[in-house]
């Protein structure tokens, strides 16, 4: 019988023994406020090389226990994350925050799950019947061809823990406020405030210096959640892609996305093919065309935008 660490060494060394997945180094973590500490992920898509990898989980290490928030794309990143918190503490985690559907932010629940089988996993509820409803298989077979199976072996944990908007779950001294959206950026975002850190978690509702995607959200409502997210005036915003840091962390992409709106709005009402709007818009994107997946993401944008402003006419 092979000799383990712990029973959590041994159920690593067991799915990376029965799949083809892959572990993936520690990346540095940053403590961005008293309580939270984020790990920023690469900006590009999953690759083999980043493992899936790609974006920013976090913990908050309150006096009782650790809360995390969006743990990854996958089994080793999740344990990657639990490696990350057991350098700081060894108080066990008591909940995760998961901040919508897109698996490459909330399949590394099967690590912290593992770990700690008393665990509560909380989403927005659409995101628990989205992830129920062939969701989590989706973004399972996704990564996994994405990264030549490094995700492999990685079991989607569904959440359990209902969320609801304005509810406030308190973890030892902190406090955790939850701001749910309808369709943002996707049907299913929470974002997650620390009250005593003056601090939000955006999901995906927020990215910086790496483009979002929009396929699955509406702008309008992204907007909406962003000035929502905006006008509390928090003093930490935590994207789900690209650095943390204030204000700015949510403002860039609030007006990228009001600048291709509005302009879809106006230019589609003068009869402008999208090609055009996009010709037009180009020159006041200059902040953005240097963002990771710009290139890839604009001109689809752009057409999704002129769909919306087209359907919100009627
Ligand atoms: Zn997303």
């Amino acid at each position: 019988m092979r000799l383990c660490a712990s029973v959590f060494v041994c159920w690593l060394a067991s799915i990376s023994a029965a799949s083809a997945g892959q572990e993936i180094p520690d990346y540095p973590m940053r403590q961005v406020s008293e309580h939270v500490y984020v790990i920023h992920g690469p900006t590009e898509i999953p690759t083999p090389e980043n493992r899936g990898f790609m974006n920013n989980p976090a913990f908050v290490i309150t006096d009782q226990s650790v809360v995390v928030v969006d743990p990854g794309s996958s089994a080793y990143i999740g344990a990657m994350v639990l490696r990350q918190i057991r350098k700081i503490t060894d108080k066990p985690v008591s909940h995760v925050f998961v901040s919508h559907i897109h698996g490459d932010h909330w399949l590394g629940s099967h690590a912290i799950k593992q770990a700690y089988p008393q665990v509560k996993i909380y989403a927005h509820p659409q995101m628990i019947t989205e992830a129920k409803g062939g969701g989590a298989q989706v973004w399972l077979d996704f990564l996994s061809r994405l990264t030549n199976g490094a995700t492999d072996g990685t079991q989607a944990e569904i959440p359990t823990e209902v969320l609801q908007d304005g509810q406030v779950i308190t973890v030892g001294e902190l406090t955790f406020r939850v701001y749910l959206s309808e369709h943002a950026h996707t049907k299913t975002d929470a974002m997650i405030e620390v009250v005593e850190d003056s601090l939000m978690f955006l999901g995906d509702i927020g990215v910086y210096q790496r483009m979002g995607r929009m396929d699955d959200g509406t702008f309008r409502g992204n907007i909406a959640a962003l000035d929502r997210a905006l006008a509390l005036k928090f003093k930490h915003y935590v994207p789900g892609h690209g650095p943390a840091g204030g204000s700015e962390a949510g403002d860039a992409f609030r007006q990228y996305l009001k600048t291709v709106y509005d302009a879809a709005v106006k230019y589609s009402e003068e009869g402008l093919a999208p090609y055009e709007i996009k010709a037009k818009l180009m020159p006041r994107m200059d902040q953005y065309r240097k963002w990771p997946l710009f290139e890839e993401e604009f001109g689809r944008q752009v057409s999704l935008a002129v769909l919306e402003a087209e359907q919100a006419a009627f």
